[in-house]
């Protein structure tokens, strides 16, 4: 008897063969197996005999819409960041997607990014998915040398033991606190759509930070990124950062220290943050790259339950709703400026 994710892959390498094979895309942007346990890793299908690799499973953890605007820009003649687009009927490129992943699609189409005719979108509602490092914690930090996958558990084996986890128990705290797991956006469906999970309250994380008091989430904060070591795998698993030159490498100006001092630091994880305001969808992805295991994905959950409350937005969710950060109205009330301050008045 086959499991869910089992036969969903079935599905997805069948439709990918159809697609690739029609030329109705020229590459499709899904996995393939890592070469470690509990590794999946982006791959790009560009024949049907090579969507023969593709797999699905629960530790599909990073964004594929991070690839898509560079795996559409590689069948465009070359041109600089700032050009124009090239005219006229360009080749076509699948991408699989769960919910989130749409999400960061629909704001990559909104931002002008990618363009909506030239992406065939395979949508997967998604179970949720994985967090090695949960799956590790709850082997004391074993070897693990093979896992493997059932709908409702799993069977984590290394030198020596064999043990059962609960798959819920594992799964990524991003993934247990969204309620959106159907894909925004989808041109073919595999499995079935879910609808929107009831969840008692998916800010509570945030909150936990909010109820500190302003030195305690001070410490909370600098404690979190005090083992950063400015990878910049964050920024680089995000669907959202696709600056040609991010604010960490300019130099001139250098807006943030290079160095690993904590108000660089700091810096960077604040303006980062921020960046994402009213963009970001919480897919985790950014967490999952993250080879110190710091949790900066709150700061980003953070400014999406402020966009939410503020503007009532969820990014990604349809296509005609704009941005609320990077629209502006006439009628906007504005009244967080302070327009009775006289110049007299300002400290
Ligand atoms: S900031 Fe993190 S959670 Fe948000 S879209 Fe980017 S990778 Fe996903
Ligand atoms: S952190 Fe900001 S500047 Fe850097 S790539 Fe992301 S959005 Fe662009
Ligand atoms: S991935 Fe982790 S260690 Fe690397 S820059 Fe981001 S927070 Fe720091």
């Amino acid at each position: 008897m086959s499991t869910i994710n089992q036969r969903i892959e079935q599905e997805l390498i069948g439709v990918a063969k159809e697609l690739l094979a029609s030329k109705k895309v020229e590459a499709l942007i899904g996995y393939k197996r890592g070469t470690m346990p509990m590794t999946m890793t982006p791959f790009v299908a560009r024949s049907s005999e090579e969507a023969e690799k593709l797999c699905w499973n629960s530790f599909c953890v990073l964004n594929l819409a991070n690839y898509l605007p560079q795996v559409l820009r590689s069948f465009e003649p070359p041109r600089r960041p700032n050009d124009p687009p090239p005219k006229g009927p360009l080749p076509k490129v699948g991408i699989v997607v769960t919910g989130c992943w749409s999400r960061n699609i629909v704001v990559q189409i909104q931002e002008n990014q990618v363009e909506r005719d030239r992406i065939v979108i395979i949508g997967i509602s998604s179970r949720g998915m994985i967090d090695k490092k949960k799956v590790h914690e709850r082997v004391g930090g074993k070897e693990v040398t093979n896992v493997e996958e059932e709908d409702n558990r799993l069977i984590v084996k290394g030198p020596g033991f064999s043990k059962e986890i609960n798959r819920w128990d594992v799964i990524r705290d991003n993934c247990k606190s969204c309620i959106h797991p159907d894909p925004s956006i989808y041109d073919i469906l595999i499995g079935d759509l879910k609808g929107d999970r009831q969840i008692s309250n998916r800010f509570s994380q945030v909150e936990e930070i909010e109820s500190k008091d302003i030195d305690e989430r001070w410490q909370w904060f600098m404690d979190e990124i005090s083992s950063c070591i400015r990878c910049y795998a964050c920024r680089n698993a995000c669907p959202l950062c696709y600056c040609p030159t991010c604010f960490v490498d300019d130099s001139r100006p250098q807006w943030v220290g290079k160095s690993k001092e904590q108000v660089d630091t700091a810096l960077f994880h604040i303006l980062r943050a921020y960046h994402c305001a009213g963009r970001c969808t919480d897919c985790g992805s950014c967490e999952s790259a993250c080879p110190m295991g710091i949790k900066m994905r709150i700061l980003t959950k953070k400014l999406q339950k402020d966009v939410f409350e503020l503007y009532g937005f969820e990014p990604g969710l349809n296509l005609d709703e704009p941005l609320p950060l990077s629209t502006y109205r006439l009628e906007d009330p504005q009244d967080f400026i302070l327009t009775d301050i006289k110049m007299g008045d300002k400290k």
